[in-house]
């Protein structure tokens, strides 16, 4: 029954995965991916929560729910280990952090991208918009700038630093658990997963996901060849010891090594995809996302809502870009449009 399985890790509760943790899964506003998982570490030294969560009324409310059912409440959380900036992760241990000033921790690579999102006077929209529009997709630029308005409307949040960086290094908790901090730059700059080596545990967050691949290059500081970072640190982790997975979205897997592989074969046979319809005449990232398949369920781009659209041609570029890094692949400007072509 694993398609019901697959259905009902967002189901609201507390399942144990492992001895003193706990998997909560917090509902988010308005997307695919239906729940973020918070995973609760019960130690001596009381709470400690990896991610914490959109900060909105409802998932706050089931979120104190579930640490109720551990006989906690939320002010006995001793810290957030968060795992990358995006908001069902970062917010709300922020919003809790104001009002039982819990300490929260971030990885320091979220740096750049935390301090463009929180001036209040940013907006994504218009680097978005010219992205796609380098990308050869004006018409669906037109499309995103049309919808944004309703989509971005509820997503005001106050952000604030974390109290902490993270780095590369060992995390001891009061406990005596150790956690292995490693850096995963691909999702995010600055993504960090925590590798519980004693109990053989990764706290995944976006960089492994068992159902889905992370989106990658999405983010207002850019990196130049993103997918190259995300296949590098899925590398890194897969030189860990293996572990269970513990993913942000979905439900737990009992082997980390074994999603990585997948990942990777899943990547490898994207360029090899990108590589072929380039050879086939698309020259720009949209003309490539148009012959590409998309999801689980092989749908064309244009199948795709608005928003998934924008993500799949943002993905393209990722792949395109580290085929350019590989010398498979020419890039050139031309036309305020960026086009591609295969060098053999
Ligand atoms: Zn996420």
């Amino acid at each position: 029954m694993r398609t019901a399985a697959r259905e009902d890790w967002s189901a609201p509760g507390t399942y144990e995965v492992a001895k003193g943790v706990y998997r909560i899964p917090l509902p988010l506003p308005n997307d695919g991916l239906r729940a973020v998982n918070v995973y609760v570490i019960v130690g001596d030294d009381g709470l400690t929560c990896v991610d914490s969560g959109w900060a909105l009324p409802d998932s706050r409310k089931l979120f104190v729910e579930a640490l109720a059912s551990l006989g906690c409440g939320p002010g006995e959380i001793g810290r957030f280990l968060v795992t990358h900036v995006h908001r069902d992760h970062y917010t709300q241990a922020i919003a809790m952090r104001r009002e039982f000033a819990t300490p929260v921790s971030l990885g320091g690579g979220e740096r750049a991208a935390l301090e463009v999102i929180s001036d209040p006077t940013w907006d994504p929209m218009p680097l978005r918009l010219h992205k796609l529009r380098l990308d050869g997709a004006a018409r669906l630029a037109n499309k995103v700038a049309a919808e944004a308005t309703e989509r971005l409307g509820s997503a005001s949040f106050d952000w604030e630093l974390p109290d902490e960086w993270l780095h590369e290094g060992e995390l001891v908790l009061a406990s005596g658990r150790r956690l292995q901090v490693v850096e995963t730059p691909g999702h995010t700059r600055g993504h960090v997963v925590f590798h519980d080596r004693a109990a053989e545990l990764l706290f995944a967050g976006d960089h492994v996901l068992p159902t889905i691949t992370p989106s990658i290059g999405f983010e207002p500081v850019f990196s130049p060849n993103p997918l190259g970072d995300f296949l590098r640190s899925l590398a890194r982790v897969r030189a860990l010891s293996d572990a269970m997975l513990l993913p942000a979205h979905g439900p737990v897997a009992p082997s980390v090594h074994a999603r990585i592989d997948e990942l990777v074969e899943h990547h490898g046979r994207r360029l090899d995809q990108t590589m072929a319809a380039l050879k086939a005449g698309a020259d720009t990232a949209f003309e490539v996302a148009c012959q590409l398949r998309w999801t689980r369920r092989e749908r064309w781009l244009d199948e795709l809502d608005i928003f998934n659209q924008m993500l799949a041609v943002s993905e393209t570029r990722a792949h395109l870009s580290l085929l350019v890094a590989q010398g498979r692949v020419t890039k050139t400007l031309h036309e305020a449009v960026h086009r591609y072509a295969a060098t053999s």
